[in-house]
C-alpha cells in the first residue's frame, strides 16, 4: 500500500503530470457502506442473513431457482467439477485462452485439461476444434465466455447432448452476456460459474458463485463450502459426512454483492457505452474487427454477432502482428496509462509445460491472440478525456497518428 492509501497513488505519475489512469477500479457507493455496517453491527459477520439474500437476489436477476455464493470463482469452478463427478484420469476439453483458474480447478481433482484451439474472431473455444479432440476418456466440457463474449453455447451443448458429457459454462468473465439463442449465459440448465473479485462486473472483492446443474449439486456444494457438514446437522453437532473445503463467503462480502447487484445494470450499460467510445476512436487510427480483412493490423473486439450480446468486461485490442508489445506498454506507462499483455495462453505456463510437455505451436490461433493481446484502461467512471488520452498514446506508440 501506499502511504496515503490512495490505490491510484501506486501508479506511477505521468511524465506529463497528468493523473494517472489504472486498468482497473470498482465502483463502491453508499448503498455498500450502508449494508456493510448492517453487518458489523448485527454480529453475524458469516452465516448470518446476508449470505442468503445475496444468493437469492443473484438467481432471482438470473432467472435461475438457485445460487450458491462462495469464497471466489476459483472455489465454484472447483465444486462445479466436484458435483459433476469429474475425476482423477478422466479428461475435460477447455479453452486454452483463459484466466488460469478454469484449467486449474480440473488439475486440483486430477483431471486431464485437454486443449482445444479458439475461434480467431470471438477468441471461444471453437465446436469444430472441440469435436476433433474428443476421444473415449472425454467426460466433459469446460468453455469460458472470454472477455464477455458468449461462447458458442448451442453448438456446445449439442456436442455434450450426443457424446453424454457434463458441461460447466465457466462466466466468470461474463455476467449479463447473451448466448445466439438469447438466453444468457449461466442460466442456460448447466453448471455455472461467477466471479467478483475487484476487476470483474460486479464484486465482492473477493467472491464467487455456483450455479448448480440440479439440487443435488446443490446440496452437495452447500455441504462442500462448509467443510462438508450435513444440512440436519445446522452449527450445533459438528457432523462430517463427507470431505470439504472452507469456501463460504463473509457476510460482509454478500452485502456488497447485493448494493453491486442493485447497481449492475446501470454498471453494464457503462462498460458497453465506453466500450463503444474506445471503438470509435481506435477506428479512426486504422483499427478494425477481426474478420474484416486486415487481421495482421490493430485489431478491436469483435461487435455482437446476431443475437449475441456481449457483457464488457476489459477491452482487449490485439496490437498489429509485428508491433513490440512490451515496447508499447513502456511508452503507455510513461504517459501514466496502465495497460497490460491480458492474457497469456494457459498451456504456456511452466506448469503446463512440464506436466503435458506444450511447447508452443499447438493452438496456433490461441497463441496469436495472446501474443498480440493488450488490455486498456477499462472501468464505469472512466473519463471520455481519458479515453482520448489512452488512444492518441497508443497511436503515438503504435505510429499510427
Ligand atoms: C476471474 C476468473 C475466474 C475466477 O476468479 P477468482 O479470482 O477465483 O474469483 C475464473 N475464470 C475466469 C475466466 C476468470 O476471469
Amino acid at each position: 500500500m501506499s502511504p496515503s492509501g490512495d490505490p491510484a497513488a501506486e501508479v506511477p505519475s505521468s511524465r506529463s503530470g497528468r493523473a494517472p489512469i489504472p486498468l482497473a477500479r470498482p465502483v463502491l457507493g453508499e448503498r455498500e457502506e450502508e449494508l456493510v455496517l448492517e453487518v458489523l453491527r448485527s454480529g453475524m459477520l458469516s452465516l448470518g442473513p446476508m449470505l442468503g439474500r445475496f444468493e437469492t437476489d443473484f438467481a432471482a436477476a438470473l432467472g435461475v431457482d438457485d445460487a450458491i455464493a462462495l469464497s471466489s470463482g476459483t472455489a465454484a469452478l472447483h465444486l462445479g467439477v466436484r458435483g459433476l463427478g469429474w475425476r482423477a484420469g478422466d479428461r475435460v476439453l477447455t479453452t486454452p485462452l483463459s484466466f488460469v483458474a478454469s484449467s486449474n480447478a480440473l488439475l486440483f481433482e486430477g483431471v486431464d485439461p485437454v486443449f482445444a484451439d479458439v475461434d480467431p474472431v470471438t477468441l471461444n473455444i471453437d465446436p469444430a476444434a472441440v469435436e476433433a479432440a474428443l476421444d473415449e476418456r472425454t467426460v466433459g466440457l469446460l468453455p469460458v465466455h472470454i472477455f464477455g463474449y458468449p461462447a458458442a453455447m448451442v453448438e456446445l451443448e449439442a456436442i455434450a447432448a450426443q457424446h453424454g458429457l457434463g458441461l460447466i459454462e465457466d462466466a466468470c468473465q461474463a455476467l449479463g452476456a447473451v448466448c445466439s439463442d438469447r438466453r444468457q449465459v449461466g442460466s442456460r440448465g448447466n453448471a455455472a460459474t461467477f466471479a467478483f473479485y475487484a476487476n470483474k462486473q460486479m464484486t465482492t472483492g473477493e467472491g464467487g458463485m455456483l450455479i448448480p446443474r440440479d439440487g443435488e449439486m446443490a446440496d452437495r456444494a452447500r455441504s462442500e463450502r462448509n467443510q462438508g457438514r450435513s444440512r440436519a446437522s445446522g452449527m450445533k453437532v459438528m457432523a462430517h459426512d463427507r470431505l470439504g473445503f472452507n469456501y463460504r463467503l463473509t457476510d460482509l462480502a454478500a452485502a456488497i454483492g447485493i448494493a453491486q447487484l442493485e447497481r449492475l445494470d446501470g454498471l453494464l450499460a457503462q462498460r458497453a457505452a465506453l466500450a463503444r467510445a474506445y471503438g470509435e476512436r481506435l477506428r479512426a487510427l486504422g483499427a478494425s474487427e477481426p474478420g474484416e480483412g486486415a487481421e495482421d493490423g490493430l485489431l478491436l473486439p469483435v461487435s455482437d454477432r446476431g443475437d449475441e450480446r456481449r457483457s464488457w468486461f476489459v477491452y482487449q485490442v490485439r496490437l498489429p502482428a509485428e508491433a513490440d508489445r512490451e515496447a508499447v506498454i513502456a511508452s503507455l506507462e510513461a504517459e501514466g496509462i496502465d495497460a497490460r499483455p491480458y492474457l497469456p495462453c494457459i498451456h504456456l505456463y511452466p506448469d503446463y509445460r512440464q506436466r503435458y510437455g506444450f511447447k508452443g505451436g499447438e493452438f496456433p490461433n490461441a497463441e496469436e491472440a495472446c501474443r498480440r493481446a493488450l488490455a486498456l484502461p477499462f472501468f464505469p467512471g472512466l473519463g471520455e478525456e481519458q479515453i482520448e488520452r489512452v488512444c492518441s498514446a497508443l497511436g503515438q506508440a503504435l505510429e499510427l497518428a
